[in-house]
């Protein structure tokens, strides 16, 4: 039996560059772990099944868990382990809000895949896992890498950039409200498609590619700039998100009038939504922005978390 501490990320920056011939978006993100967890454990079983636990109600316990399709590729990708070893079942302590922008679903599958890799003696080095989570989803390679880091192509190409911000964020999320990414990168699709310009050839996507690397956003990661950071973060799918919901609008409206003052450096909306976020220098300064929150919005289906930003994805409990 073993346990894997699944963190949340959230996107500093979201940029969607163009249509790809293979149907997804073109991407380039920043992305950063935060300390927000799952905690995923594995037990081996004698039978060959694959059983999932959740006590959430909105997580399903069947095969569209992403935990358990990740077991599934494991299977199919080596049928000898699993012959060897039999089932595995997953018990998933739910924390990190679901159907958020925060990569709930995908920092499980990450965990389940790193959990089976020590559990069947796998030997699958980080950049394996990478590519065997990239056939499950877009943002399952960065819960390997995780701290902070730039995500292209679809968001599976991963690097990290050098050290994480000693920073805390604010996440604010109605309990009950959820945003489909795939209907939310269909709807920019529909409404933005005329303004992209043409992805080109391979030179022109990396010259792109390079150009936010050296930009002003990056730079003040690396330099640990926080002001910097703050201004600089981007979304392009707020421009959909928030307008077909208002609440969330109003949200985003709420806290960025609650860090004036109180050292909020910044608010956005984290990938696909509806999740909220305010940076901060301090915890402090978290703490007293998400108490103005509350008192300022008393709907009890809010809700808030404090959370640092951590240098790790995944991590293996003690
Ligand atoms: P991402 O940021 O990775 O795009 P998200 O944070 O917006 O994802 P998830 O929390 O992954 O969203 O949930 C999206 C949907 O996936 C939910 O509707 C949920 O039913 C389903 N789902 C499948 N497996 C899981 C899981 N292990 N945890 C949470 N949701 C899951």
């Amino acid at each position: 039996m073993l346990t894997i501490l699944a963190n949340a990320k959230i996107n500093l920056y979201l940029e969607i560059v163009g249509d790809r011939p293979d149907g997804f978006h073109e991407l380039v993100m920043v992305m950063q772990s935060v300390a927000l967890c799952d905690r995923i454990t594995l037990t081996p079983l004698n039978t060959p099944n694959t059983r999932i636990e959740c006590d959430h109600p909105q997580v399903p316990t069947d095969a569209s868990n992403l935990a358990y399709k990740a077991v599934t590729l494991v299977q199919k990708t080596f049928p000898n382990r699993t012959n060897q070893f039999g089932g595995v079942e997953i018990h998933i302590e739910k924390k990190i809000p679901v159907g958020a922008g925060l990569a709930g679903g995908s920092s499980n599958a990450a965990a389940t895949l790193l959990g089976l890799n020590m559990l069947w003696n796998l030997g699958l080095t980080r950049l394996e896992l990478q590519e065997l989570g990239a056939q499950l989803g877009s943002d399952i390679p960065f819960c390997f890498v995780g701290g902070c880091a730039i995500a292209t192509g679809r968001g599976e190409e991963v690097a990290s950039i050098s050290h994480t911000p000693k920073l805390t964020v604010v996440l604010a999320k109605y309990s009950s409200l959820s945003v489909s990414t795939p209907w939310a990168y269909k709807t920019y699709r529909q409404r933005f498609e005329q303004t992209y310009q043409p992805i080109g050839d391979r030179a022109t996507l990396e010259e792109r590619q390079a150009r936010i690397r050296s930009s002003t956003m990056v730079k003040a990661l690396r330099d640990l700039n926080p002001p910097t950071i703050g201004n600089y973060l981007h979304n392009d799918l707020e421009k959909v998100v928030l307008p077909a919901h208002p609440k969330v609008a109003q949200l985003k409206e709420t806290m960025t009038a609650a860090a004036v003052g109180q050292g909020g450096l910044g608010t956005m909306m984290s990938g696909s939504g509806p999740t909220v976020f305010t940076l901060c220098e301090l915890p402090e300064q978290a703490e007293a922005i998400a108490q103005t929150i509350r008192q300022q919005i008393s709907d009890l289906d809010l809700q808030l978390f404090v959370a640092p930003f951590t240098a790790y994805g995944l991590r293996k409990e003690d």
